[in-house]
C-alpha cells in the first residue's frame, strides 16, 4: 500500500511575521510514530510542509493527515483534493477531536483522542476492507510501543531532530489547556515504562534531546527513575514544567544532573484570580522568584509561557510581565494573547457568555483576539501583546537580563541563546534554504553546556531551599 502522511502547515506561515526557523524546530514525532505499525511493504512517504514544498500530483492509496486549529482548513482542502481521487483519507489530531462533526465531513476515517491503540485496530480493519468511519482511544497505554519511523524523518531540515515524549497528556486540568478535551474519556496522563524510555533515548544519536511532553516533571516517580537512569549518558536536554514542580523536593535537581538544560515554565499571570478563574490551581501561591532562582543556580536556562487578556488583566499587565521577565533573567519569554479553543471549557464558558467572535480558525493563533475581551479593548490586548515581544527582545532588555545572572559563563549563554534566537533572522533562513539546520545542533549544545555554579551563597540557598521542600513534602505526603 502507498502510505502519505501529511503535517500541513499552520495558516500563521503566510504572514509577513512567519519565523520559519521557529517552525524548523522539531519534525512531526506523532505521526512516525504511527508509522512504525505499517508492514515492510508499506511505501510510506512523511512530509511536513513547515519545511518542504508539498508534492500533492502522486496517488497513494491512504493519506493520513494530522490536524491542528491553525491548519484545519488547509488540511481539508489536502482531504478533499485526494478523498476526489480515489485515497482513503484519515485525519487525527487536536482539532479533530474537538471538533469531529466538522472533520468528519472532510475523511473517510478520523481519530478521537491519541491513537497509538486505535490507529493498529484501524489498519486491521482497512485490509480486510471494513474501515470504520470513527476510531475512539480507548485503552491508553505507551506499552510495547513499536520503535518510532525516524528513518521517515528528513533530519536535516530541523534544528532539533532528537524530540521525543515520554509520556501523555498532563495531571493538571487548566481551563484553557486543549489537554482535557484531548484525552476525554479516558487517562489524561500516563507515561511509558522508564526502561522503554531509555531504550529510545538510547537509540537517538548524539547528546541534545527535546523533551515535548506537556509536564515532565509531572509523575515524580517516574520523572525521578529517569533522571537515574539518564545520570552518566552524557545528555543535554530541554523540556518543560509547572513551577510547582520546580519548587518540589529535590526532582529538579536530579533533572540538572541527568543533563536538563534549558526548561519551558507556564507562568501563565501572577493575578490570583486569573489563575483561579482559569482553573490553574497548581500556580496559585506559588513563589515564582524562587523557582526562577533554583533554576538559575542549577544553571537551567527558563523560557517562560505568559498569557495576556484573562479576564482580571489590565493596561499595565505588559509591562509588568515584561519588566519581571528581564529583572529574573527569563532567557526567553513566549507570550500569549488568550486563545480560546473549540473543545476546552474556556470556549464553552465564552460561547455560554456570547463572547465568541469569529470562528475563523486561522485566526486561533494566540496572535489575535478572537473573543469580547473584559477589562482591555481587543486593540489594547493587541498592541500590548506585540510591544510585549518588542520590548523583551529588545537588545537593551537581552542584554539587561543577562547580566542578572552571577557567572560570567552565564551571562554569555544567555545573551548567545536569546540574541541567537531573536536577532539573526536573515542568518537562520539562510542555512534553512540551504538544508543545513542540523549542522546548527553542536552550536546549540555549546551553548547548552553545564554552567557550574561555583558560588557558596548560591549552593547555600539551594541547600536550604531543598530541605524546605523535603518538609513541604512530609508535610504534604
Ligand atoms: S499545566 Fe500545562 S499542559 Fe497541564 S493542563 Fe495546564 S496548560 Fe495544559
Amino acid at each position: 500500500m502507498k502510505v502519505k502522511m501529511i503535517l500541513p502547515a499552520l495558516a500563521e506561515s503566510e504572514s509577513p511575521f512567519w519565523r520559519p526557523i521557529k517552525y524548523s524546530l522539531f519534525p512531526p514525532l506523532g505521526l512516525a510514530t504511527l508509522a512504525a505499525y505499517f508492514g515492510p511493504d508499506d511505501e510510506i512517504e512523511l512530509q511536513d510542509q513547515h519545511v518542504e514544498a508539498l508534492d500533492i500530483n502522486d496517488a497513494p492509496d491512504l493519506v493520513i493527515i494530522q490536524v491542528y486549529i491553525t491548519n484545519a482548513n488547509r488540511s481539508y482542502k489536502l482531504a478533499d483534493h485526494y478523498r476526489n481521487q480515489g485515497a482513503h483519507v484519515a485525519l487525527g489530531g487536536l482539532h479533530v477531536t474537538s471538533l469531529p462533526a466538522e472533520a468528519a465531513r472532510h475523511a473517510d476515517t478520523i481519530f478521537l483522542g491519541p491513537a497509538e491503540e486505535s490507529f493498529p485496530r484501524f489498519l486491521k480493519d482497512l485490509k480486510n476492507k471494513a474501515p470504520k468511519k470513527t476510531y475512539n482511544s480507548t485503552n491508553r497505554t505507551l506499552e510495547n510501543l513499536p520503535p518510532i519511523r525516524r528513518d521517515l524523518i528528513k533530519r536535516n531540515r530541523y534544528l532539533v531532530p532528537n524530540s521525543i515524549s515520554v509520556t501523555r497528556g498532563c495531571p493538571h486540568h487548566c481551563d484553557f489547556c486543549y489537554k482535557d478535551a484531548f484525552f476525554k474519556g479516558g487517562k489524561s496522563f500516563y507515561t511509558q515504562a522508564v526502561d522503554d524510555a531509555l531504550s529510545e533515548i538510547d537509540r537517538l544519536p548524539g547528546k541534545h534531546l527535546y523533551f515535548l511532553d506537556d509536564h515532565l516533571l509531572g509523575n515524580t516517580r517516574f520523572a525521578s527513575a529517569l533522571f537515574d537512569g539518564m545520570k552518566g549518558m552524557g545528555r543535554l536536554f530541554q523540556g518543560a514544567a509547572t513551577v510547582e514542580s520546580i519548587l518540589r523536593g529535590d526532582l529538579i535537581e536530579k533533572a540538572a544532573d541527568a543533563g536538563l538544560r534549558s526548561l519551558f515554565v507556564g507562568f501563565e499571570t501572577f493575578s490570583p484570580a486569573n489563575l483561579a478563574q482559569g482553573n490553574k490551581h497548581q500556580n496559585l501561591e506559588k513563589d515564582y522568584v524562587a523557582a526562577a532562582n533554583r533554576l538559575h543556580a542549577l544553571g537551567i536556562m527558563i523560557n517562560g509561557s505568559f498569557v495576556f487578556g484573562l479576564d482580571e488583566d489590565d493596561e499595565d499587565v505588559f509591562t509588568r510581565t515584561v519588566d519581571w521577565g528581564v529583572k529574573n533573567s527569563i532567557t526567553t519569554a513566549t507570550y500569549h494573547i488568550l486563545t480560546p479553543y473549540p473543545g476546552t471549557r474556556l470556549y464553552d464558558r465564552m460561547e455560554q457568555e456570547g463572547r465568541i467572535l469569529t470562528r475563523n480558525w486561522d485566526l486561533y493563533d494566540t496572535r489575535n483576539v478572537v473573543f469580547k475581551t473584559a477589562n482591555l479593548t481587543a486593540e489594547q490586548l493587541k498592541q500590548g501583546y506585540d510591544k510585549a515581544y518588542r520590548d523583551f527582545y529588545s537588545w537593551r532588555n537581552i542584554f539587561k537580563s543577562s547580566l542578572g545572572h552571577d557567572l560570567h559563563r552565564h551571562k554569555l549563554k544567555h545573551l548567545f541563546y536569546t540574541g541567537g534566537w531573536k536577532k539573526f533572522e536573515v542568518f537562520w533562513n539562510l542555512i534553512i534554504k540551504t538544508k543545513n539546520l542540523n549542522h546548527m545542533l553542536p552550536l546549540l549544545e555549546t551553548i547548552l553546556s553545564k554552567v557550574k555554579n561555583n558560588n557558596p551563597e548560591v549552593r547555600d540557598e539551594l541547600q536550604s531551599m531543598h530541605v524546605q521542600t523535603q518538609e513541604d513534602s512530609a508535610n504534604n505526603p
